[in-house]
């Protein structure tokens, strides 16, 4: 039998979508022009759909903390946090985000799947239950199998159902609830407060994956539950730094005191190498650039209404209220192709989502916004759009 075999259906499926143009899954970026410009195919293409939502890989201060790193401390660590991968810099960096996030203690992963991988697995055992918001990221559900425990859905964003299911919890078990801040590809927001009150009622733990939402939400940007008032009954908090932070790797933080047993306890953190020096560097340069500069979240803000209404008066179905993830649904999947590879020729890359990687089977022209892109890019953005909602409605005639 061919090893292969297994993805025969899959495969028959991509190259459905490889006959109706380029392949939405292999876009290769041959320029990068800027946080919001690259070239693609020869084309000079407005990115709308990164998660470059403070536009800060070119930030100069960054830029320079790479460099200097790389030249000081070389390319790589070679080695794990727990063997030779412990830097100074990654310490400095624990205590930078430790301190940012008002908790007592920071772990730095290497990337951001790293990160929930290494919390859940570390927090969890096979006596434990896991509630999950049924929407979870993969890198949570990847977690959550990888530690053995019993884990239990709960229907998105329903603290309802979530009490229902804690009730039945046995004598015995920790539980521990996983929510995420905002939500990648709807572009929807947790009731974290109304999560809490649950975890609490039950004797829960609690813990929250703001990937999307450091940086962008809350007033000092740590996040929903900071804009929620409720960072208090979060335990840990989870984050990567490949999005608002313009970088790559992850951090888990908790102030609770016994928090740094899983530098011992947990695998993914302990059996990997460690992030790069350049990594540290920037991402230190850009938390201190998201510490003093609370401009840069009135301006995502500011694109995230212009996008929003933008689309929502061109009569576009968008999935959630307003916020940087703006999710355009299309009726089914070759008409999201379609519109995808048109919206590409016309210069515009958005994020294409299609099942399982979307909830509840829906079809999405996912669009983020960025701080950095001019208010004259988004209008072009939606003038794009405008010819798309033309020739999506002659289709139809
Ligand atoms: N959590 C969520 C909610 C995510 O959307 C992602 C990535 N898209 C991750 C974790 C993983 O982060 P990274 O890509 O930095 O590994």
């Amino acid at each position: 039998m061919d090893i292969f075999d297994k993805y025969a259906q899959i495969a028959g499926r991509h190259d459905k979508v490889l006959e109706l143009g380029t392949d939405p899954f292999g876009v290769r970026l041959d320029e990068i022009l800027s946080a919001t410009e690259a070239r693609v195919d020869g084309r000079h293409t407005i990115l709308v759909g990164t998660n470059n939502y403070l536009g800060l890989t070119f930030d100069e201060g960054a830029i320079e903390a790479a460099v200097e790193a790389v030249r000081t401390q070389g390319t790589g660590t070679t080695g794990s946090r727990i063997a030779n991968g412990t830097y100074a810099l990654h310490r400095q960096l624990e205590e930078e985000f430790a301190q940012f996030l008002g908790r007592r203690s920071c772990m730095v992963f290497t990337t951001g799947y790293q990160a929930n991988l290494g919390m859940i697995v570390g927090l969890a055992g096979p006596r434990d239950v896991i509630y999950l918001d049924a929407d979870s990221h993969a890198s949570i559900y990847d977690g959550c199998r990888l530690s053995g425990a019993k884990v239990v859905r709960f229907r998105h964003n329903d603290p309802e159902d979530l009490d229902r299911r804690l009730a039945r919890q046995q004598e015995g078990e920790a539980a521990l609830v996983i929510v995420e801040g905002l939500y990648s590809m709807l572009g929807d927001v947790a009731p974290i407060a109304e999560f809490a009150e649950v975890k609490k009622k039950h004797g829960a733990w609690l813990m929250v994956d703001e990937a999307h939402s450091f940086g962008v939400f809350g007033e000092r940007g740590r996040g929903v539950a900071e804009a929620q008032g409720v960072e208090e009954d979060v335990d840990f908090v989870v984050g990567t730094f490949s999005k608002s932070l313009g970088g790559i790797g992850g951090f888990g933080a908790s102030s609770h005191p016994r928090f740094d047993v899983l530098r011992y306890c947990s695998r993914p953190y302990m059996f990997t190498a460690s992030p790069n020096p350049a990594s540290i560097a920037s991402v230190r340069a850009a938390l201190a650039r998201i510490d003093c500069e609370p401009g840069l979240r009135g301006q995502i803000w500011a694109n995230a209404r212009q996008l929003h209404e933008g689309l929502a008066g061109l009569g576009f179905d968008l999935c959630s209220p307003m916020s940087p993830v703006i999710a355009v649904k299309m009726p089914d999947e070759g008409t999201a192709v379609w519109a995808w590879n048109r919206l590409l020729e016309l210069g515009v890359y958005v994020n294409l989502a299609v099942p399982p990687g979307t909830p509840n089977g829906v079809c999405l022209l996912r669009c983020s916004v960025s701080a950095a892109h001019r208010s004259q890019q988004i209008e072009e953005v939606l003038g794009r759009f405008g010819q798309l909602a033309q020739e999506l409605a002659a289709a139809r005639a």
